[in-house]
């Protein structure tokens, strides 16, 4: 078929014609891609593609709320504002009946899931996590996505099981899916200086698998913009695309950018920060075509969600011409973002009309991308 041309330069624009075409790119062009592509060009091939692989008419949003379990959290990750440790002034664990509170207000609004979220809490045991999953599901008609690699492998070492052992305990209890959060960048150079007791990088695609293999379905995530060099950023796409070849578990994958806010790495690593390179700040341009050329490199994975939580309400639509056909959540709740000092928040008309005014339609889908009512 014939294509519009999407870059003056030869180069640039033979690579973005076969990303177009649903090629697998290269890391090489995926580089060439993130130090050289032009904002506008990323932009209209990215936006081909997703007209592509995706309802060319709609956007798609969840409807529901994000509750931080507990901010008990030993892993000390120097980018996160959110976590305490034990015995700190404003540490928590809330109860199941804080819980249920929570869930029945998001009922009230049409949500449909829960995202449970929380630290590496040293000692809460397996039954905690099983009776809260369990009295969600006996109480309520939610989806429940919780509990990313990183929690996953603490629980594993606090309960003395296999990731694996407690992957399908946790599903047999209640919980449905997981979320890609904590991937940040998947190199072990990166994970090792901002988040030492995470899980590392293969670690965190390992659990991944897993969880796939027990017929579960996640998410991907990328953190970009801190201290990751630019290879850093296509090998962490390349690690991600080559594990969506292994298992197809990935239904969306979400970029979203550093905030440095009021963070310890802002506090304590001023140094490093200053040293970042320029391409790698989180400016909006940059936000916009990295978001562009993870649509372009990740052929095999359809919904690319715009992180308006961290880019604001008009950066947030501007995504959807630049690979994004979701955005992603109407959240009624969101802790660790709001406290590294961003906090945008969006209602259901907000969000509707946010993507009506783009020229889509809108429309309130699940956690697997099922269209459960237009909005
Ligand atoms: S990002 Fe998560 S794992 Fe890291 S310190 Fe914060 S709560 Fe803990």
């Amino acid at each position: 078929m014939t294509h519009p041309t999407y870059s003056p330069d030869p180069a640039i624009d033979e690579i973005l014609l076969r990303a177009v075409d649903g090629e697998a790119l290269t890391g090489g062009e995926i580089l060439t891609l993130m130090d050289e592509g032009e904002v506008h060009a990323l932009g209209r091939a990215a936006h081909d593609l997703r007209l592509r692989q995706c309802d060319p008419q709609r956007v798609t949003f969840v409807v529901d709320r994000n509750i931080n379990y507990s901010n008990v959290c030993y892993a000390d990750c120097t980018f996160c504002a959110f976590y305490r440790h034990k015995d700190a002034d404003g540490a928590y664990v809330l109860s199941y009946e804080q819980i249920y509170e929570k869930i029945e207000e998001l009922l009230e609004i049409g949500g449909t899931q829960v995202l449970l979220q929380g630290g590496h809490h040293p000692n809460l045991k397996l039954d905690w996590y099983q009776g809260l999953l369990r009295g969600i599901k006996e109480r309520y008609p939610v989806h429940i996505h919780g509990f990313s690699p990183s929690e996953v492998l603490n629980f594993s070492k606090v309960f003395k099981m296999s990731t694996r052992e407690v992957i399908a305990e946790l599903q047999a209890a209640g919980l449905d899916s997981i979320p890609g959060g904590g991937a940040e960048i998947l190199v072990d150079r990166v994970r090792t200086s901002l988040a030492r007791s995470k899980v590392d990088a293969a670690g965190w695609l390992g659990i991944m698998e897993e969880a796939h293999s027990l017929g579960m379905r996640t998410t991907a995530t990328m953190m970009f913009g801190h201290i990751e060099t630019i290879p850093e950023r296509v090998e962490h796409l390349l690690r991600v695309r080559e594990s969506q070849a292994r298992t197809g578990g990935y239904t969306a994958f979400i970029p979203w950018t550093f905030q440095p806010g009021f963070t310890p790495m802002a506090e304590s690593h001023p140094d490093q920060l200053a040293q970042v390179p320029t391409s790698t700040h989180k400016g909006s341009i940059e936000y916009l075509r990295v978001l562009a050329i993870c649509r372009l490199a990740l052929n095999n994975i359809a919904n690319f969600q715009s992180s308006w939580v961290t880019q604001g309400q008009k950066i947030g639509q501007l995504s959807l011409f630049w690979g994004a056909n979701d955005l992603g959540s109407v959240m009624m709740e969101e802790n660790v973002v709001s406290q590294a000092g961003v906090s945008f928040r969006l209602s259901l008309a907000q969000m509707t009309a946010l993507v009506q005014d783009a020229g889509f339609e809108a429309a309130q889908r699940d956690n697997f991308y099922n269209i459960l009512r237009a909005a």
